[in-house]
């Protein structure tokens, strides 16, 4: 009965909380927070260190600290010409007075009396060998009720504050109390690592008392996201693929290979050879994932692939995640397969009526060989006559729950062969865990004559020049990519001064200086007018529309934009050969895997192509982590470094930029290997005493998953 009402108050809309309103409602809406378990799960990304009190004699400048005062004079309001007000009044403690001011909020004269003190939260400033502070927070000091040294800062935006955001939360907590919370984490397992019980650490990941508190709440919602996502994973893994494979027999390759045009790469080699061990003779279909590294040659291997399928009579589909890249697939390889004798067809939206029906006909009456299109077209209502390999070119990271779904839509007898290709470098300790139900074939070498694309990390200081770089490549004719980390910026404010926050691997930052991140939407606006009036300078970023991002690309493409603002956007699938210059701001904000892959946008074509990362952290870390860019361009190599460095959480599915929306899974909280490891053993346990998770003491578990699995689905969109 009490866990009813559990799932009943996480379920709830926020707008049942006290002080909700349908406005306020549709602004949590706006962030993505719906439910009461959402808001829950909305954790601060730093807390203000309110309980360092810094002396007004050292208070840092221009930065938010917290102080200490006594009100040393009655305030006073006085009315200005434009009916503004200023209420005024000095406070001071053992090492100096500051003159404090706010704006129209003359009630105040009646919150400050004379001899009190007060804990303020503001920057002072120094004008004239005087100290003053503007519209400071202040909380009254009283014996009975200490203040929390830590105050939670939250993502916030749709016009919702802090203090509103902290009040919600704070309602939605003091419900949670009332109820009776069912521990997601089997208790040994829980106890063993020394983690809280789920209700302790919802409170002090939201109201902390300690410093400890914190880490320990993050810490155990990190256990509960990989305790969650494991067990999701592990039955995946239960549910391998079975049922009767097609029947293929071995066939030369040489046909096709002695039309590439290059002899393959050792790793291709390998490869093609891992998967006809699959398909011929086969006891089981096949389902295998081809990892490899932007332009390590996955199409040759796929191809070959699909080769072996056809030669034995059997069609192919080939599924790519855009359509501009099934088109390119196409491009490539319907001249290959023509000349070989076998039919090819392109079905994506574009694709006049009557040539889809003619091609949905062929495919029916087994006369078409391979298709070649998007998931969507393919998995809707196409049947196949003789369905015998599906391959699906995945260029993000892919879901469990979509990997669930892998080769199920099969119609013509026999259960085709999978395979999946996926260009983001994983390194094989990882790939083993995230996807245990696929064998792994690895492109680990890149094909001979690839240019290096030069690489550098540089600071502040060095703006100026390479402003000028950017110009000369400009004027050379080359073409120039900006990514920025953020779109746009505006809650400023919280987010400066005396802070505590998280480093990616999880260990805590105190002092916490939030490097100020360039925004694509200023840096765009300031370039065009400022820096580079005389070229053309283009901008895009995710919150734009599907069709104006396409026209923007369309001009890069064209050469009609020289330099191109953006946001990670244009991490995969974009092919510019002209552009030589890729320059990424707040280079310590990504993970080294990601900046790989952006590096990877350029050295396409025949000029000499530059990367620049400018961190504006002087941290040690940060610039030695960075530094790796530069001596290597093996995308394993740079991946198995972060792996160590930062953990798990950049292989986890997740939406640009942000933290995921809905549900809970960010996969950004100190997550570390160690930890996802004794996750997953403690998963593939529950399941084993357990396997569909219908014991009381797992169906919060349950449902956990069940939600992930959801969210999954939805961030893969
Ligand atoms: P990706 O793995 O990113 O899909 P592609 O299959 O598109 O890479 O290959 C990238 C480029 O490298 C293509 O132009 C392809 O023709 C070429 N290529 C592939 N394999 C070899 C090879 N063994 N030798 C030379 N060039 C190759
Ligand atoms: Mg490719």
């Amino acid at each position: 009965m009490e866990k009813e009402a559990y799932c009943r108050l996480t379920e709830e809309k926020i707008g049942a909380l006290k002080g909700i309103g349908v406005k306020r409602a549709e602004a949590f809406s706006r962030l993505g927070l719906d439910t009461v378990g959402e808001l829950l799960h909305h954790f601060p990304r730093v807390y203000q260190n309110r309980g360092h009190i810094s002396p007004l004699s050292l208070a840092p400048e221009g930065e938010n600290a917290s102080f200490l005062l006594t009100v040393g004079t009655q305030p006073k309001t006085v009315t200005l010409k434009n009916r503004m007000t200023i209420t005024k009044f000095a406070a001071f403690d053992g090492s100096g007075t500051v003159v404090i001011t706010y704006f129209n909020s003359r009630f105040l004269e009646k919150v400050f009396a004379v001899g009190q003190e007060f804990r303020f939260w503001g920057k002072v400033k120094r004008e004239k060998g005087r100290l003053t502070m503007a519209a400071p927070i202040h909380e009254p000091v009283s014996e009975k009720l200490p203040l929390p040294d830590f105050v939670p800062v939250y993502p916030s935006g749709a016009g919702l504050t802090q203090k509103l955001i902290a009040d919600t939360v704070g309602e939605a907590l003091s419900l949670l109390e009332k109820t009776d919370l069912p521990e997601v984490l089997p208790e040994s397992f829980r106890v063993g690592l020394g983690l809280p019980e789920a209700k302790t650490a919802y409170r002090a990941i939201h109201c902390p008392q300690t410093l400890a508190e914190i880490e320990g709440a993050r810490r155990y919602f990190s256990a509960e996201e990989l305790y969650l996502f494991s067990l999701g994973l592990a039955l995946t893994k239960n549910r391998k693929r079975s049922g009767v494979p097609p029947v293929m027999r071995d066939l030369s390759l040489t046909p096709l290979l002695s039309r590439l045009g290059f002899p393959l790469t050792g790793a291709q080699k390998r490869s093609v050879e891992e998967i006809r061990g699959d398909m011929v003779n086969a006891e089981v279909p096949m389902s295998r994932l081809l990892s490899g590294d932007v332009g390590s040659g996955k199409t040759a291997v796929a191809a070959a692939a699909a080769f072996l399928a056809v030669g034995n009579r059997y069609q192919v589909a080939l599924m790519a995640p855009t359509e501009i890249l099934a088109s390119q697939h196409y491009d490539s390889l319907a001249p290959l397969f023509s000349s070989l004798g076998f039919r090819v067809g392109l079905l994506i939206g574009s694709t006049p009526l009557p040539e889809k029906r003619r091609l949905k006909e062929a495919l029916a009456d087994g006369s078409l060989d391979l298709l070649i299109g998007t998931h969507a077209l393919i998995s809707s209502g196409v049947s196949f006559a003789r369905l015998g390999l599906v391959i699906t070119d995945e260029q993000h990271r892919f879901g469990v729950a979509q990997r669930a779904s892998l080769g199920k839509d099969n119609r013509g007898g026999g259960v085709p062969h999978v395979l999946v290709m996926s260009a983001t470098p994983i390194p094989r300790t990882l790939a083993l865990i995230l996807y245990g139900e696929l064998s792994l074939s690895m492109l680990d070498e890149l094909p001979p004559g690839r240019q290096k694309v030069d690489t550098f990390v540089v600071d502040e200081s060095y703006r100026a020049r390479l402003n000028r770089f950017i110009a000369s490549q400009v004027r050379e004719g080359g073409q120039v990519y900006l990514v920025c980390p953020a779109v746009e910026e505006k809650e400023e404010e919280e987010w400066e001064g005396d802070l505590i926050g998280f480093a990616p691997d999880g260990s805590t930052e105190f002092h916490y200086a939030r490097p100020k991140k360039k925004t694509a939407v200023e840096y765009y606006e300031e370039l065009k007018k400022n820096i580079f009036p005389e070229f053309s300078v283009g901008l895009i970023h995710g919150r734009m529309k599907g069709c104006d991002k396409e026209e923007v690309m369309r001009r890069f493409s064209a050469g009609e934009i020289q330099i191109l603002v953006s946001t990670t956007v244009i991490e995969v699938g974009v092919n510019v050969p002209n552009a030589s210059l890729m320059v990424v701001e707040n280079a310590e904000c990504f993970g080294l895997s990601q900046l790989h892959q952006l590096r990877g946008r350029v050295g396409r074509g025949k000029r000499k192509a530059y990367c620049v990362l400018v961190s504006s952290t002087d941290g040690e870390k940060a610039m030695k982590r960075l530094k790796v860019m530069r001596t290597t361009d093996n995308g394993y190599k740079i991946a198995e470094y972060d792996l160590e460095l930062r953990g798990p959480g950049d292989y986890f599915p997740s939406e640009e930029g942000k933290a995921r929306q809905h549900g809970s899974f960010s996969g950004r909280l100190n997550t570390d290997m160690a930890l996802f490891k004794r996750a997953m053993e403690e998963a593939e346990k529950t399941l084993a005493a357990d396997p569909e998770l219908k014991k009381e003491e797992n169906l919060a578990a349950a449902r956990g998953v069940r939600q992930l699995f959801e969210t999954d689905e939805r961030a893969m969109q």
